[in-house]
């Protein structure tokens, strides 16, 4: 079995109408899709965006009856300080082969919407990277770590921009390696908002903090960003000696050569 795209949405999440069926098409192999949860979801005019579990179950479950298990499934928690209470207790008691750590807002607006064009950006980056150092620090069970540029996409980011908060990124990063999570490389980040540069940069960080725990993933919303440029994240990768990526089952770690 060979690595797969760790990071999916089907219609299961309330930004995407792709179906399950679609993604398996692509693939004899497996696929896993990771839905949002967002309590109080500033990108949704501020409702909670909450998988339905029960349904998405039902739906894995039928189709793992036809395509011989294929399917497995994750979550993606967007995390904020205010929803810590509501995201344990959803999470609690419920099975996911893998769950997805991000933040995509401060409480008040997410970072994908056009206020962030009248802030001052190292204000944003400052505020961003910090509430992902206590997401990470305060959730206990994620296994990967999505997208850290997520609260800068829509920001013109240099690199040197970004080297400005290197003890930040660092301290994200340890966080990370304390919680034993992996890092992910977000493809559409790198190559659809131009940020592979931003990457190269962490993941040369995060090698030297003695990181080893890496995850592919698209984000794709739709089947036409399914393992989007997954050559060139792979390609980078070596560049940098990994030979392996990091994917769940039942949450429990395993490497997949590259
Ligand atoms: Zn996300
Ligand atoms: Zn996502």
């Amino acid at each position: 079995m060979g690595y797969y795209d760790q990071h999916l949405h089907t219609q299961f999440s309330p930004d995407s109408a792709e179906s399950f069926e679609n993604y398996l098409e692509q693939t004899d192999d497996l696929i896993v899709t990771t839905e949002h949860l967002d309590f109080h979801d500033a990108y949704n005019g501020g409702v909670d965006t909450v998988l339905d579990y029960a349904a998405y179950s039902d739906k894995i479950d039928a189709l793992n009856r036809i395509h011989g298990g294929r399917i497995r499934r994750g979550i993606e928690v967007g995390y904020t300080p205010e929803a810590h209470t509501q995201i344990v207790s959803y999470l609690e008691g419920k099975t996911f082969d893998v769950i997805l750590l991000s933040v995509h807002q401060n409480g008040h607006f997410d970072y994908l919407q056009p206020i962030i064009d009248e802030m001052d950006p190292k204000a944003v980056m400052r505020e961003y990277f910090g509430l992902c150092t206590k997401a990470v620090r305060k959730l206990d069970g994620a296994n990967i770590f999505a997208h850290f540029d997520y609260g800068i996409r829509r920001l013109s980011v240099t690199l040197d921009d970004l080297r400005e908060f290197e003890p930040q990124l660092k301290e994200l990063l340890n966080a990370i390696l304390a919680k034993e999570m992996a890092l992910e490389l977000n493809t559409r980040s790198m190559y659809e908002y131009q940020n592979a540069d931003l990457y190269r940069y962490l993941i040369g960080l995060y090698l030297e903090m003695g990181g080893t725990r890496f995850s592919l993933g698209s984000d794709a919303h739709s089947i036409h960003k399914y393992r989007y440029h997954f050559d060139d994240a792979i390609a980078l990768l070596r560049e940098f000696g990994v030979t392996g990526l990091t994917q769940f089952k039942n949450r429990v770690a395993y490497i997949e050569p590259i």
